[in-house]
C-alpha cells in the first residue's frame, strides 16, 4: 500500500508545502495540523471550487484522517490544489487512486496510467481494459476467437 498515492498522502503533501504541519503523529505517522490551519486550508479549497458555505475544518480533518471519503467536489478541489503545489508530481494532476487489475510483472503498484480504457468489442463480454497496443479490440484471445466464430456463423445465414 505504501507505494499508492492516496488522498491522505496528497493532503499531507499540501500541508507540508504550505508549512502548516506541527510535527508528526507518532501513532499514524502523518503530519499534525492545527485546527486553525485546517480551517484555513478548508476555506482555500472551498474558494477553489466555489463551495458555499465553505467546508468545515472538521470535514477536511475527517478526510485527512481517512474516516470519511471526500465528496466529488472536495476531491476535485484537493487535486486542483495539489497539482499547483511543489512536491506533487504533475503526472498526478487529476489522478485518483482506484482499483485496477494488472499482472504485477507488467504494472508496478502505484503506477500512473496514462492510457484510456475501452470496452471489449465482443458483445456480452463487459470487460474494460487499457490496451497494450492502440489497435487492440478484445480483452483476450478467447474473446477475439469467439467474436470471429460468431461472425462466421452469422455470415453463413446470408
Ligand atoms: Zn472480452
Amino acid at each position: 500500500m505504501s507505494e499508492l498515492i492516496n488522498i491522505q498522502q496528497f493532503l499531507s503533501t499540501i500541508f507540508e508545502a504550505k508549512g502548516r504541519t506541527e510535527g508528526v503523529d507518532p501513532k499514524t505517522g502523518r503530519f499534525l495540523v492545527s485546527r486553525k490551519d485546517m480551517a484555513l486550508t478548508a476555506q482555500e479549497l472551498s474558494r477553489l471550487v466555489g463551495k458555499q458555505p465553505p467546508w468545515s475544518p472538521r470535514a477536511l480533518q475527517s478526510v485527512y484522517a481517512g474516516t470519511n471519503e471526500p465528496g466529488k467536489k472536495m476531491l476535485a478541489a484537493i487535486l486542483a490544489m495539489g497539482a499547483a503545489m511543489d512536491g506533487v508530481s504533475p503526472a498526478l494532476a487529476n489522478k485518483v487512486e482506484m482499483r485496477l487489475y494488472a499482472n504485477p510483472a507488467n504494472v508496478r503498484a502505484g503506477a500512473v496510467v496514462l492510457g484510456e480504457s475501452r470496452a471489449c468489442l465482443r458483445p456480452g463480454c463487459g470487460v474494460s481494459f487499457v490496451p497494450n497496443v492502440p489497435w487492440r479490440k478484445f480483452c483476450s484471445e478467447e474473446c477475439r476467437a469467439q467474436f470471429a466464430r460468431d461472425a462466421a456463423l452469422n455470415g453463413t445465414g446470408d
